[in-house]
């Protein structure tokens, strides 16, 4: 079983395509945690592409940390809907609404634990909003998926794969001859570094939770081996049967959750499904950790940057060209600097977009120079520089040759993310209710001391509006004003 199941997991081979659909499918590869090596991506098929990502628990606010697999997958997202067509590419990302944390909190403030998952679920859905993530076609939530859950984990049972014992039911990792691929680690292996006492009732330390009985004031479910609740893997397996079907075609996720959690859920995915041969997820992507301070940043550390408080301080884009300007696999160190620097460089294609207004409007796809950073396993920031290529030929080009790169410069960008404003709105940005109000004030002034004919008056005006980086435009019908680029 071992040999030819896990050539299986390593991808199906590529249907026979049409030629058509191979010139315009063939592109794209992506690096597979499974395989260890960029594959050519297929799709099992190309009017039906499916993606599931690991989402949060919802339990208070999301850090910086939660967002960068967010808007990562989300650029895949668009990538694949923009070469398959917006409606055949299906995006699941879960919700985890039932777990320890969730239970502490809502003892805390004494409410239903609804109350707090709402609460962050709302906060967190605009957030990543602001991101601009696209949201996802079906976000499951795990209280909503437990009768799969129950049918899910009674096959195992059925089949073998799981066994329930003092109130519990436990996977059984030896009857999967493929338990430790994914991590490339051996059932051997984790009996050496298993460090937490071992339940007695398990009949090996590797063993799994797939239901549990329920703590006092914990929500609990009526099941065949006991009230109780789900174990945390079993309920993104269910909810990937729910609502994509097996097996998927790619499946993200932060590098943290490719053991023990996807490992699991490929254990129980597989053999809850007749013949091992169905495949659990073709294409295994996971994303590496965004650090803060020496540190991974995690609740757990305590040193965590929210990023409900930073969308209050940049905008969404500029957080999201942050997230973006290393590759998705490395290491993202993050720093207050980063997000300064983001709000250069989009200062700059806006700039550019800016000063090339008047250009004749061309509707053209994204560039070619853009499109195989980004089908090149998502290189964003390579992607970026053929962004800045582009603005540079509109600022130094004329006529068609500087349409054309105006156009693509929108298409690719707005493709990625970026560039969804009108340029004078950006630069607005960084400017506040009370200075907006007080800019109008003084425009107002400068128009009455003109009228006036007292100069001096209007000069004085005209350097504290310099001095806001306000550029007044006159005519005939009045004056408006806009904020100047930073030098
Ligand atoms: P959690 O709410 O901790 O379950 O995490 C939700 C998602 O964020 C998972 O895909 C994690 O792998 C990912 N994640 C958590 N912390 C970080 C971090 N510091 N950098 C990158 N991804 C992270
Ligand atoms: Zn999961």
């Amino acid at each position: 079983m071992a040999s030819r199941s896990s050539e299986m997991y390593m991808g199906r081979k590529p249907s026979p395509a049409t030629v058509t659909q191979r010139q315009r499918f063939m592109t794209l590869s992506l690096f597979d945690t499974m395989a260890r090596e960029k594959r050519t991506f297929v799709p099992q098929n190309p009017e039906r592409v499916t993606i599931y990502v690991c989402g949060p628990t919802v339990y208070n606010y999301a850090h910086i940390g939660n967002a960068r697999p967010v808007v990562a997958f989300d650029v895949l997202f668009r990538l694949l809907r923009h070469t398959y067509g917006e409606d055949a590419v299906i995006y699941a990302a879960n919700v985890t609404d039932v777990d320890d944390k969730i239970n502490r909190k809502a003892a805390e403030e004494g409410v239903d634990i609804s109350v707090i998952t709402e609460r962050y679920l709302t906060i967190y859905n605009a957030d990543m909003a602001t991101l601009g993530a696209l949201p996802p076609t079906f976000q499951p939530r795990a209280t909503e998926t437990i009768e799969a859950i129950k049918d899910m984990i009674g096959r195992l049972v059925a089949k073998g794969s799981a066994y329930a014992a003092e109130g519990h039911v436990l996977f059984n990792t030896q009857s999967f001859a493929d338990y430790g691929k994914l991590s490339g680690r051996s059932l051997d292996d984790m009996i050496a570094g298993a460090r937490v006492e071992v339940a007695p009732y398990k009949r090996h330390p590797a063993d799994f939770v797939l239901w549990k009985p329920s703590k006092q004031d914990e929500p609990v479910w009526d099941s065949p081996w006991g009230a109780g609740r789900p174990g945390w893997h079993i309920e993104c397996s269910a909810m990937i049967e729910q609502t994509l079907g097996l097996p998927i075609d790619i499946h993200g996720g932060g590098n943290d959750l490719i053991f023990p959690h996807h490992e699991n859920e490929l254990a129980q995915g597989v053999c809850a499904h007749d013949g091992h041969d169905v495949g659990y997820s073709n294409y295994w992507l996971h994303n590496g950790f965004l650090n803060f301070g020496d540190e991974k940043m995690s609740k757990s550390l305590g040193n965590v940057v929210l990023v409900h408080d930073l969308v209050a301080q940049a905008p969404g884009e500029a957080i999201r060209w942050a997230l973006l300007i290393g590759h998705y696999r490395q290491p993202l160190e993050w720093s207050g600097t980063l997000i300064e620097q983001a709000r250069k460089n989009l200062d700059r294609l806006y700039g550019a977009l800016r000063r090339s207004s008047e250009v004749e409007v061309l509707d053209l796809p994204p560039a070619a120079s853009v499109m195989a950073a980004l089908e090149d396993d998502l290189n964003t920031a390579q992607a970026m520089a053929e962004l800045f290529a582009l603005a540079g030929q509109v600022e130094t080009e004329k006529g068609e040759v500087r349409a054309r790169a105006r156009a693509e410069l929108l298409a690719s960008a707005q493709l990625m993310g970026f560039l969804t404003q009108d340029p004078d709105v950006w630069f607005m940005g960084g400017v506040d209710e009370a200075t907006r109000e007080r800019i109008d004030q003084l425009v107002a002034d400068r128009i009455t001391a003109r009228a006036a004919k007292d100069w001096a008056a209007a000069d004085l005006i005209r350097n504290e509006l310099t001095a806001l980086n306000v550029e007044v435009m006159d005519s005939a019908s009045g004056a408006t004003w806009r904020i100047k680029e930073p030098v």
